[in-house]
């Protein structure tokens, strides 16, 4: 460090100019040194730019480079006694609070986005507002000795590329095998979907012999469009409306890789405008094979009814993975927080900090950029860029001043959707549900660990406008997965797990609140498990009821939306979350987005995450300027 103060009088030598004078050059030149320390990661450049601009400015032009750096917090006193060593201090702290790039959630978007920017060398640090990380994909103790994955609780998503790029399975990322998907038909009977499609082909054709023929090719036809699909995943959605240069090529581009789509450009189409119901009928005429194809691929957006034209597109959701498991879906040993916790442990190997109990309060923004995030407990840090995982109704409803943002795209927040009826209960239970229909032999699995448990679409119908008027479903329908019968990290030897997901309980309720009316739906979904599988909620030891606006409470998902908001065809690529905004930025420069509501949408994938990582880094060299 003593040859910081030498610095000036080099260069003043060298360009024969007045050691005042070279002082001027210091900004500028500490300014590149930390520019390309912060680049390549390099902590000593970083420090050694710093303490150089420390030592040999005047105070006001330190005040002048504080605010330009965005040190805003630079203590007065110190500032006027450089050198000392209370300055040097302050200094170091102002450092230690300055970051290449704040991410906002640690969620698991949140972490890719930043294990992704942390590989590249930046500075990164994630806040996130809850004691642990992982958002919606998380484990936690529910009752004493039962952990369990609390939101999301099948893996099929998360993508390869993620995976391998962030050595997740050297971080010990496991997927396991989920059985088969068996749903069962009143006591009797049942039918089973499968990854192999020579079964669920047979499994149709047990109900009608045409729907058992059709269904391969339902199947490949299906598969084909989700190939195009997941070609979308990776990209940033191209700006239709841009007429710029760089507008025109991304166009162009785009067009150009997707050339060979041909005739399968109507299949997305058809995905796109036809209802998933309208789409499904289309194909299977035996009420079974129908109602059993609607419920396996409406499931997830079980929000919706038929007549509410959930578009054909989220068909494609349930079979956009590409792992092993049921259909690709899966479980993951020690829940879904093992997904986020080696995201994280990735980051971090890159020196990516992660805070926790460390929730967000502001963005704030200085002549339309972003400058620091102030938090809850008011801790303050500037970066260079600011990403937030944040639904996008949090991060721009909530966080940043309305006053930075123009109308146009406050309305378009403002209006995205956010309806939704899904809830979750975990279950510690002394023994999984046992359906009589159920036959190892016949379904060629020891005991069903993944369930479909609903009436027919109907019913779903009803239930769903249900829901709109403020009721729940009086038979909701559920999905109910047994991870322990895989997993023996999440309960003590001989007990389980039991995760039932399912729909639709409203946000609210009408006449009613769920604090008194919680026991009361408790006790329905208990009922409807009891249909199926008779005796099983005698078993129950503890469990843990999270509704809608148990969800919005504890990840900070307006109306608790599994995906930050609804995936509908007007919520969709370039659309979400709001158009001219689906390139990850934002209108305030220097602030992103990585979170589920941005393309592709929800689901733990961490494609938004990777997606933002990568813009940010094309925006990197101009986002010092
Ligand atoms: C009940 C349920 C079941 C689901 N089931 C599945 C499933 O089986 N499979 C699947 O693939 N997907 C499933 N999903 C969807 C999936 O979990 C989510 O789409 C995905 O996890 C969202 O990830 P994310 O990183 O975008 O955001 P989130 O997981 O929603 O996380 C956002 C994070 O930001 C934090 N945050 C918010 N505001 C602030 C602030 N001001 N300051 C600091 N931090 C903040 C939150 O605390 C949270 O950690 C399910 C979701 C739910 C809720």
């Amino acid at each position: 460090m003593l040859i910081v103060p030498t610095v000036p009088i080099a260069i003043a030598s060298v360009l024969d100019i007045a050691p005042r004078a070279s002082l001027m050059l210091v900004p500028s030149l500490s300014q590149h040194l930390l520019i390309q320390g912060l680049i390549r990661g390099e902590p000593l450049p970083v420090a050694w730019a710093l303490l150089a601009t420390a030592s040999c400015l005047s105070p006001r032009a330190r005040a002048r480079l504080a605010r330009r750096r965005g040190f805003i917090d630079a203590r007065r006193s110190s500032a006027d006694n450089p050198g000392t060593p209370a300055a040097q201090e302050d200094l170091a702290m102002t450092a230690a609070r300055h970051y290449d790039v704040i991410v906002v959630g640690g969620s698991h978007d949140g972490l890719t986005c930043g294990a992704y920017l942390a590989r590249a060398g930046r500075k990164t640090l994630v806040l996130e507002r809850r004691p642990v990380i992982g958002g919606a994909a998380v484990t936690e103790e529910f009752a004493p000795g039962f952990r369990t994955s609390t939101f999301s609780y099948l893996m099929s998503l998360l993508h390869p590329k993620v995976i391998r790029e962030l050595g997740l399975r050297e971080l010990g990322l496991t997927v396991l095998p989920a059985t088969d998907l068996f749903c069962p038909i009143g006591k009797d009977d049942y039918i089973v979907f499968s990854g192999d499609v020579r079964r669920t082909a047979a499994e149709f054709a047990r109900f009608s012999r045409r729907d058992g023929a059709v269904y391969p090719e339902f199947d490949a036809w299906l598969n084909e469009a989700a190939a195009i699909v997941r070609g979308l995943l990776l990209e940033t959605p191209v700006d239709p409306a841009r007429r710029d240069l760089g507008g025109l090529s991304d166009l162009l581009a785009f067009a150009w890789k997707h050339r060979k789509i041909g005739d399968r450009f109507y299949r997305l189409v058809d995905l796109m405008t036809m209802s998933a119901d309208d789409f499904l009928s289309q194909w299977f005429e035996h009420s079974v094979t129908r109602r059993r194809a609607r419920l396996l691929l409406l499931h997830r957006h079980s929000s919706r009814g038929r007549r509410r034209r959930a578009p054909a597109y989220v068909v494609l959701h349930h079979i956009m993975g590409e792992h092993e498991g049921a259909g690709g879906w899966g479980f993951i040993r020690g829940g879904m927080g093992a997904i986020s916790e080696a995201i994280a442990e990735s980051g971090r190997r890159h020196g990516m900090e992660v805070r926790t109990d460390a929730e967000v309060k502001r963005i704030e923004v200085g002549n339309g950029r972003v400058t620091k995030v102030v938090t809850t407990g008011g801790d303050e840090y500037t970066a260079r860029a600011v990403v937030s995982n944040a639904s996008c109704k949090v991060t721009f409803g909530d966080l940043v001043d309305p006053a930075h943002l123009p109308a146009e795209f406050l309305g378009h927040i403002r209006n995205y959707r956010t309806f939704s009826t899904a809830f979750k209960l975990n279950l510690a239970v002394e023994a999984p549900p046992r359906f009589p229909a159920f036959d190892p032999a016949k379904c060629g699995f020891a005991a069903p660990s993944y369930v479909h448990i609903g009436p027919d679409i109907e019913y779903l119908q009803a239930a769903y406008e249900d829901a709109c008027h403020g009721r729940w479903s009086r038979r909701p329908f559920l999905t109910a997965v047994v991870p322990t019968m895989v997993d023996d990290t999440l309960a003590p030897p001989g007990k389980h797990v039991v995760n039932v997901f399912g729909g639709h309980a409203p946000y609210a309720l009408a006449g009613r609140n769920w604090d008194e009316a919680r026991p009361d739906f408790v006790r329905t979904v208990y009922e409807t498990l009891d249909d199926a599988a008779p005796g099983f909620s005698d078993g129950i030891i503890a469990s843990q009821v999270l509704l809608p606006p148990d969800i919005e409470r504890i990840i900070n998902s307006p109306h608790g939306h599994i995906f930050h908001g609804e995936l509908a065809l007007d919520q969709l690529y370039f659309q979400r979350p709001a158009p001219r905004y689906s390139d990850y930025r934002s209108p305030v420069r220097g602030l992103y987005q990585c979170g589920s509501s941005t393309h592709p949408g929800g689901g733990v994938s961490g494609i938004p995450g990777h997606n933002a990582a990568r813009e940010i880094l094309k925006d990197w060299k101009g986002l010092s300027r």
